[in-house]
């Protein structure tokens, strides 16, 4: 296949701390002879395991670029056993719009893979990933929240694999990450993610959801940060202390954990993120917004479990995820 068009100014042999770009040439309106810049770090010291870390795959979920640009600034490579690259902002044209996809291509990172160097601009720079960071990875974490449209619990998350000992791997990582909550995540559409590329590698992955809403808070920052220093750490390519924090393990057996809205109108949950529900529990009205005296349509819990996540806006449309409901694991 055709070389990549993303290159860098870093060095992944180097010794030390580095701070560089993945440069992408990209011509428009605003520069003739232009690029897009994606920021990069990476922390080496000797060998040891690589770990590679991304925020805003998704451009408008913010505590991955919180947590990595605060500690691609505070990690020492003394610290270090191996190393470390961090991204981030994966899906820099999307995190700069403060939109989930980019407005170059409409570029969903999280359905562009394995990307194509031929392709788009995000695909382009997801191929990129897949054949160069990826290969060079032994441990990848992804930090993902809700954006603009989602509000979640904050957890960490791993997926079920038909390779058992990578799995194990993936959860006890998952673990490692410290969320309150840990999630057997079930995907809808799976194929076409940086998931899935890192796990057909061999990698151990973990991606989160630590909130949502299209903002941070000072809660879901600090388990973005404890949650990537406890990663780095239990890769084996950090030396801290970890952050012990308790975890409600939670799995989504079937495709009944997702609540789908079929009309539009103004939403009205009667459960909220992490709330639990039995079966059949009221969970939403949705109302008419053209006139009164109508009933709402009415939601109820389709399985007995926790609401992990959320429809955030006030309003919904159909098509729109509701709500998901995942269920507790002793
Ligand atoms: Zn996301």
């Amino acid at each position: 296949m055709k070389q990549s068009p993303v290159t860098t100014d870093i060095d992944f042999e180097a010794e030390g701390v580095h701070h560089g770009h993945l440069k992408l040439p990209h011509s428009d309106d605003r520069s003739a002879w232009g690029a897009i810049m994606t920021p990069l770090a990476m922390i080496k010291n000797g060998k040891g395991p690589t770990v590679v870390v991304t925020g805003a795959n998704h451009g408008d979920e913010y505590e991955g670029p919180v947590a990595l640009l605060n500690l691609a600034n505070e990690i020492q490579q003394s610290e270090v056993t191996g190393r470390i690259i961090f991204v981030p902002m994966m899906n820099y044209p999307a995190f700069c719009a403060g939109k989930r996809t980019s407005p170059i291509d409409d570029g969903n990172m999280n359905r562009a893979f394995p990307g194509n160097p031929d392709g788009s601009t995000t695909e382009k720079i997801a191929d990129y990933f897949n054949r160069t960071l990826l290969p060079l990875s032994d441990y990848v974490l992804d930090i993902h929240s809700g954006g603009r449209t989602l509000n979640f619990v904050p957890f960490a998350a791993a997926h079920v694999l038909d390779d058992k000992q990578q799995q194990a791997r993936c959860e006890a990582a998952m673990r490692a990450f410290g969320a309150p909550y840990s999630v057997m995540l079930l995907e809808l559409d799976a194929d076409s993610m940086y998931d899935t590329a890192a796990e057909n590698q061999g990698k151990v992955f973990v991606s989160t959801e630590l909130g949502g809403g299209g903002s941070t808070s000072c809660i879901t920052n600090e388990i973005a940060r404890t949650g990537v220093l406890n990663f780095c750490v239990h890769a084996g390519a950090l030396k801290r202390d970890v952050v012990v924090r308790e975890s409600v393990n939670v799995d989504m057996p079937d495709g009944n954990c997702f609540i789908t809205s079929a009309s539009t109108g103004l939403l009205e949950l009667t459960a909220d993120i992490g709330d639990t529900v039995e079966k059949g529990d009221l969970m939403a009205r949705i109302h008419n917004i053209e006139r009164t005296g109508v009933d709402p349509i009415l939601h109820h819990a389709p399985i007995s479990g926790i609401v992990i996540g959320r429809h955030h806006p006030g309003l919904i449309k159909p098509g729109d995820s509701l709500a998901v409901v995942g269920v507790l694991v002793d």
